[in-house]
């Protein structure tokens, strides 16, 4: 590929920084990043390290694309459904598709975020590392940095600049500057903290490794993802106030009682639970909804820059890998117009960005209060079912989402009238033999054309 005139400047080189980066090195282009941490690979880094995220098809999409996918798939744990734990310690499975290779993928963040910097790195884009950016100069096309180390402040011209520097982004508070940027965010009122169960010995894993471990619990709950060193990665999903919430977990002796009576399997298999819970920070959760998305041909902002979402359906990273497959598909078809390009990537998706963030918000009432009620698994086998007799029209929501590239909003729309026809036809059933087909027949064929997918 020729070597592009123009070099392209990312802000943050967290998870889309870097894969968008090597991208844009493969078609010709100059690439550097400004990030404000440390290079972790160099520097102990604790808060966010043990946090895992959920790859599914979006995102291993944009990584084959990259030609990444075969080295992930070394780092990364199958999952095939939520295993639920009750209060007694009883476990059900419900599988999250219908065969072997309907699977969602436990990754570590900081072991994707490495592979992601090395391969970066190995095909030409340079990453300054401790460099904040504090703004910018959108019509003048200047950035402001802030050395993180000496405290130093420098401005360089840029040519063009694609905002990866996620939910708090600095690009983003910028653009806000203007009367006619709209701007939304919304905190829900749930912290979450980090938690770990240690390898058993051998490196065996403690529990099922092939699962989503949910201790669901109506307010609240606590997961639990596995990881390849046998050790899982556990988050706490917990009110910040009020009965059961983190206001009254101060001191150890409430954080014992606690777990050990809502949680007494997995607190057995915690022996640094005190340790772990008063080491790692509360974090938040967010919703940022804005528009648009970019400054002329000058600025853009991408993935949690731009749709930021709560964590509950494991979508953040696939959707902003999506971007990234999206944007670089409109660069290859309108070769650097990038006016052009920022305005049409906003058009792509932003209704699809908007219909996950909506998604991810019911997944979380999902998880936390339903997935243990006999009346919503019930649900989900007769889902399954239809899905079986009908599977080009009746795909879940989940599956349209985890296992398909259907654009998200194209998964909200349908899966509500889905949703409409389950409440219908489980109405007056208590096992899945009861299904009145007839029925069913005449409501999927009515109002659900064959599904459109790539
Ligand atoms: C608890 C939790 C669980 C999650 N689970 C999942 C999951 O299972 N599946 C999934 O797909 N997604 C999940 N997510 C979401 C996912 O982590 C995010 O969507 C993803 O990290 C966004 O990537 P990004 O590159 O846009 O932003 P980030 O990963 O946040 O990276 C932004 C980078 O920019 C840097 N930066 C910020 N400001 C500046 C600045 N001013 N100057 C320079 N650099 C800056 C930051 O240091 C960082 O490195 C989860 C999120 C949370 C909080």
């Amino acid at each position: 590929m020729a070597q592009k005139s123009e070099t392209i400047t990312l802000i943050g080189a967290g998870l889309n920084g870097p894969l968008l980066a090597l991208e844009l090195v493969k078609r010709g282009f100059r690439v550097e990043i400004f990030e404000k941490r440390p290079d972790m690979r160099r520097v102990q880094m604790s808060a966010g390290r043990s946090i895992n995220l959920a790859l599914s098809v979006r995102g291993i999409h944009a990584l084959s694309q990259a030609d990444l996918w075969n080295q992930m798939r070394e780092i990364v744990i199958p999952m095939k459904g939520r295993m639920m734990h009750s209060t007694s310690s009883e476990i059900t499975f419900q599988p999250y598709g219908r065969n072997e290779s309907e699977v969602i993928n436990s990754i570590s963040r900081a072991d994707l975020n490495i592979a992601l910097m090395n391969a970066a790195e190995e095909r030409g884009v340079t990453i300054h590392f401790q460099k904040r950016c504090i703004g910018m100069d959108l019509s003048g096309g200047v950035i402001h940095l802030s050395d993180e180390t000496s405290g130093k402040e420098q401005s360089r011209a840029v040519d063009v600049v694609i905002a990866c520097d996620g939910s708090a982004s600095a690009i983003r508070g910028e653009m806000a500057k203007n009367s006619s940027f709209d701007f939304s965010q919304e905190y829900l009122d749930y912290g979450y903290k980090e938690l770990t169960i240690p390898a058993a010995p051998g490196s065996k894993h403690a529990l099922d490794k092939n699962a989503l471990h949910i201790w669901p619990r109506g307010n609240y709950m606590l997961i639990a993802l596995p990881n390849v060193d046998g050790t899982f990665a556990c988050i706490l999903f917990l009110p910040f106030s009020g009965q059961d919430s983190f206001d009254q977990l101060g001191s150890r002796a409430a954080v014992l009682d606690f777990f050990q009576s809502r949680f007494p399997d997995a607190t057995r298999l915690m022996p640094d639970l005190l340790e772990n819970f008063f080491a790692n920070p509360i974090g938040s959760m967010v919703t940022v909804k804005c528009s648009p998305w970019c400054f002329e041909g000058k600025a853009l902002l991408l993935g949690d820059a731009a749709h930021a979402i709560v964590p509950f359906f494991g979508q953040g990273i696939n959707c902003g890998f999506e971007d990234c497959t999206v944007l670089l598909e409109l660069l290859d078809r309108h070769d650097a117009d990038w006016s052009k390009i920022f305005h049409e990537f906003d058009r792509a998706r932003k209704q699809n960005t908007d219909a996950i963030a909506d998604l991810a918000i019911e997944n979380f009432v999902e998880m936390r209060d339903r997935v243990a009620d006999p009346r919503f698994l019930l649900g989900k086998k007769v889902e399954l079912a239809l899905q079986e007799k009908y599977p080009n029209r009746f795909v879940p929501k989940y599956s349209m989402v985890t296992f398909l590239r259907v654009p998200y909003a194209t998964a909200l729309k349908r899966g509500r009238v889905q949703d409409r026809m389950l409440a219908a036809l489980c109405a007056h059933i208590d096992r899945v033999e009861e299904l009145d087909w007839t029925k069913a027949e005449k409501m999927i064929c009515e109002e659900l054309t064959p599904l459109e997918c790539n």
